[in-house]
């Protein structure tokens, strides 16, 4: 994608932005059926967007209704592969014209800078829907060996009403992880967005409606989550929900499912992911990734790097590189594009960020950068990278989500003691390790108790691999590639005799 990041060209840009503010339903946008509306706030500055409609379970109730009469009428369940496949490249290309937008519709929601939605978030999205539109013509069923006189065809049919439940870290991206393989295996889908990151969402089923896309296929109902979650997954018509999140909301809805119909439940959760950095590790290589994997996103990030368990014999080398090169990102209006730290979401969790850093000074973490709320006056929600140091695997800040800017470095004296720390967590969504000797890495990368191990990088992988976590950051399902593809679908055995 070709991007101008220009401070000017970004404001012009800016200026044409004409806010979708509505519920999309059955290809309609329509207020809430209150008529409530709540304001979207700018991280960055305090103020509001927007209003945004307030949906409740009403509304959801008359999205499930619609995408239940798509999904049984066949308009996009039973179209071919081919006919899925060039709506979907339609709707890509549709993407990419308007990808700025869409950049700017998070940048402003969630406070991410303007130069990670241009160059990761919205690129990675439009890669997802377009990697599972190629897909799907190039899948074949099965037929097993039952002998001459059977027929028996295994065959994968798409699940039915799919909801989807998403987070406000990364709005666009979350969401195109989910309708790329829920959309090229047939299912109409109801989906709630973040209530703080609605924006993109209405944007993007607006651009897949006129992509072709037949109505009533791909809903939006934006609102608060405690009401719009539990109507949704309690749902009696809703047959599976797609949900990434908190690991405690992950709770609820397998609790909603159990209660309800016995829907499909995904689970992606929360991380507290290590990064392993083993005594013979090339610290040069090592630094600029810790830093990313930590700080990316001000650690709004499922697979954030957060503990940085390191032998102790270059740990103090690594952490004056990582101190450098953590200065050298610059905190500040995320619409900046020099900008690498923007705000947190909103106050609330600024507060949960900030107690955070005070248990760890109580509790004898070393403050070796940062610590404080910072831009005050800006009105936004700033908090300044932060590292300890010495904290060890007891600590409130090792073991619990911050979901915030606050790196723990927990020093080691041996391989097994770093891969043991590494695994001693309730989670297991990611995990780096960093090493020169092939031997180590492959050993260590497969005894690491996590979805996604990556060794001498920080990587969540591409499209062509699974994405999702293992204990408490998962349950059942992964995002992209393949295996995401067949998660959204139901498999069926047609059994036929022959004369
Ligand atoms: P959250 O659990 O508070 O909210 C997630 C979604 O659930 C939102 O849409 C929210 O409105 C909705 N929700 C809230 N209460 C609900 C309820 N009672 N029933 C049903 N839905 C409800 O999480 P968040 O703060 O938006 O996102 C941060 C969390 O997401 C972190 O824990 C992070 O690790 C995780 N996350 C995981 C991944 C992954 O792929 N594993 C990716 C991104 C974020």
């Amino acid at each position: 994608m070709n991007f101008t990041l220009k401070p000017k060209g970004i404001q012009a840009a800016l200026a044409k932005i004409q806010f979708r503010t509505q519920a999309f339903i059955d290809g309609k946008f329509c207020p809430s059926a209150s008529g409530k509306t709540y304001a979207s706030i700018n991280p960055a500055n305090g103020k509001p967007i927007t209003t945004i409609a307030a949906c409740d379970a009403s509304d959801i109730n008359r999205a499930v209704a619609v995408a239940r009469k798509a999904f049984a009428d066949g308009r996009w369940s039973r179209q071919s592969a081919a006919e899925r496949k060039a709506v979907l490249l339609k709707f890509v290309g549709l993407l990419e014209a308007n990808a700025m937008e869409i950049a700017l519709l998070d940048s402003l929601d969630a406070g991410k800078p303007i130069y990670d939605c241009v160059n990761i978030d919205i690129p990675d999205s439009i890669q997802c829907i377009h990697w599972h539109a190629e897909l799907v013509d190039k899948l074949h069923e099965r037929v097993s060996p039952s002998g001459p006189d059977i027929v028996s065809m295994i065959v994968r049919e798409p699940i039915g009403v799919v909801g989807m439940i998403l987070p406000w870290n990364f709005p666009a991206q979350m969401l195109a992880w989910k309708i790329g393989p829920a959309l090229a295996a047939g299912n109409s889908l109801v989906i709630k967005p973040a209530k703080q990151t609605s924006l993109s969402a209405l944007r993007i089923a607006e651009l897949a409606s006129a992509a072709g896309l037949p109505d009533g296929v791909l809903n939006v109902v934006p609102g608060a989550g405690s009401v719009l979650g539990p109507a949704l997954s309690r749902h009696m018509d809703v047959d599976m929900v797609a949900f990434t999140g908190s690991t405690s909301v992950g709770r609820d809805l397998l609790r909603y499912s159990s209660e309800s119909n016995l829907k499909r439940i995904i689970l992606e959760l929360g991380g507290k992911n290590p990064q392993v950095v083993l005594a013979d590790a090339d610290i040069d290589l090592v630094a600029p990734h810790a830093v990313n994997s930590a700080f990316w996103n001000m650690g709004e990030n499922c697979s954030s790097g957060s503990r940085l368990i390191v032998h102790r014999s270059i740990k103090d080398a690594l952490v004056a590189k990582i101190i450098e090169q953590t200065k050298a990102w610059p905190i500040g209006d995320p619409l900046d594009p020099n900008t690498r730290v923007g705000p947190l979401i909103e106050p609330s969790h600024m507060k949960t960020v900030l107690n955070y850093i005070k248990i760890a000074q109580a509790e004898g973490g070393q403050l070796v950068l940062g610590g404080k709320q910072v831009l005050k006056k800006t009105g936004g929600n700033f908090v300044e990278l932060t590292i300890f140091d010495e904290v060890t695997n007891a600590m409130t800040i090792a073991k619990e989500e911050i979901f915030g800017p606050v790196l723990a470095v927990i020093p080691v004296d041996s391989d097994e003691e770093a891969i043991a720390v590494a695994n001693d967590t309730n989670y297991g969504l990611a995990a780096s390790l960093y090493t020169s000797d092939l031997t180590k890495a492959h050993r260590f990368a497969r005894a690491i108790r996590a979805g996604v191990v990556s060794v001498n990088t920080f990587s969540e992988g591409d499209h062509t691999t699974p994405f999702g976590g293992f204990k408490e950051s998962g349950f059942f399902g992964r995002d992209k590639s393949s295996y995401a593809h067949e998660q959204y679908t139901e498999l069926k055995t047609v059994w036929m005799q022959l004369g």
